[in-house]
């Protein structure tokens, strides 16, 4: 592949020295769990968007999980109750939802925007509704004034899942007076999953709140339920941030104004160069705040599209051809419910490359081949 759509070897290497580096300090701090590094990194995070308080965590579901735990603790929910999720997400946001003893409701996108119908939530909401997850799915933030609203209305608390638009803003202010992702909402998760726009060398996640309390509790589920040492309150889990992982991103971070811009770049480049007939575009926010996690075309002839790129040398990916209610693991689960905007999108989705490794050059070479798709 001349464009292969993510080489994260590639995209990391300019930072190779730096990156060897903090682990190098890692290693000759003796502190292995917990300490420095991690501490830093929750500071940069909760700074970066605006949270009152960030906690870093083992992965993005964990922090899910967590959050969705922490109320559950703090009397905010219980077992059995109905959290709201958009149906087009990964996996990872409904799996959260009923590893917590929740039930997830899935609603329908926009198919314009790809992410939750904010104007028509009414159709899901029953006795048990207590929450909405919102997932700024793709780097595009879904919060605006009527999902404020919907949760207004209705006592409901908002989750963002946050694990692909880091960086992004949002068309309003969220609860913590801040229009960033993972201030927006009652409580964020965030994944670094590698190829997240701020990616770690393995796994890691962090959770942002506004809610000193809600920290503390997630706090202490991911370090076997103790608030201090052996010393436990709740029945609790390992999901700690690795502090080598911390260093990494403590170094990431820095980074991520550059990232969100070279991404923004990219996007500007397809959006402004993709002219095919047959091709629909991702509509870009009005107040510029999508990060482009993925940056996603839509076609009713995909697979022609995608090997097409293939045989000029382009890789892509699909996010996601099969959707949580089509898993098989999922689907007697939701086997009553219809989800064809969802189908639709899974059915016609295609990535182009964006991630570390896509240069300005490439992104043009990649439009000029998709525009010369003879379908
Ligand atoms: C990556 C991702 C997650 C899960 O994060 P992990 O760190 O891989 O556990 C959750 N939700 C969405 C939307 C994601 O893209």
């Amino acid at each position: 592949m001349k464009h292969p759509f993510l080489d994260l070897a590639a995209a990391d290497a300019p930072l190779a020295g730096e990156l060897a580096a903090a682990m190098t300090r890692v290693i000759r701090s003796g502190r292995y769990v917990g300490g420095e590094e991690v501490a830093a990194f929750e500071q940069a995070l909760a700074q970066s968007c605006g949270a009152a308080h960030a906690v870093g965590v083992a992965n993005g579901l964990d922090a899910l999980r967590l959050i969705l735990r922490g109320w559950i603790i703090q009397g905010k929910m219980m077992h059995g109750d109905e959290v709201i999720v958009p149906a087009n997400t990964y996996v990872a946001s409904v799996l959260a939802i009923l590893d917590a003893g929740l039930r997830p409701v899935l609603a329908e996108p926009s198919w314009e925007t790809m992410n939750l119908d904010t104007e028509r939530l009414d159709q899901y909401l029953s006795e048990r509704t207590r929450a909405v997850m919102t997932v700024h799915l793709y780097g595009r933030s879904c919060f605006d004034a009527a999902l404020k609203r919907f949760a207004a209305d209705n006592s409901l608390l908002i989750i963002e899942d946050n694990a692909q638009a880091i960086g992004a803003t949002a068309p309003e202010t969220g609860f913590g007076g801040s229009n960033c992702t993972g201030a927006l909402g009652h409580a964020a998760a965030f994944s670094f999953y590698p190829t997240k726009n701020i990616g770690a060398i393995g796994d890691a996640g962090a959770v942002t709140t506004g809610d000193a309390e809600l920290a503390a509790i997630v706090r202490a589920l991911a370090n076997y339920g103790s608030d201090r040492r052996y010393h436990n309150i709740y029945i609790g889990q390992n999901s700690r941030l690795d502090p080598v992982q911390a260093a990494v991103l403590n170094v990431k971070m820095r980074l991520l104004e550059a990232e969100t811009a070279r991404r923004r770049e990219l996007a500007r480049i397809y959006s402004g160069t993709i002219t095919h007939k047959d091709i629909l575009l991702p509509q870009h926010s009005a107040n510029g705040g999508d990060v482009w996690h993925q940056y996603v075309v839509r076609t009713p002839r995909r697979d022609a599209l995608q090997q097409h790129l293939a045989a000029a040398g382009i890789g892509t990916d699909i996010h996601y051809a099969v959707p949580p209610h089509r898993q098989p693991a999922l689907e007697a689960m939701f086997a009553d419910n219809a989800y064809p905007i969802t189908e639709r999108i899974a059915a016609q989705c295609l990535s182009l490359p964006i991630g570390g490794n896509t240069t300005v050059e490439a992104a043009a070479e990649i439009a000029a081949a998709v525009n010369a798709w003879c379908d």
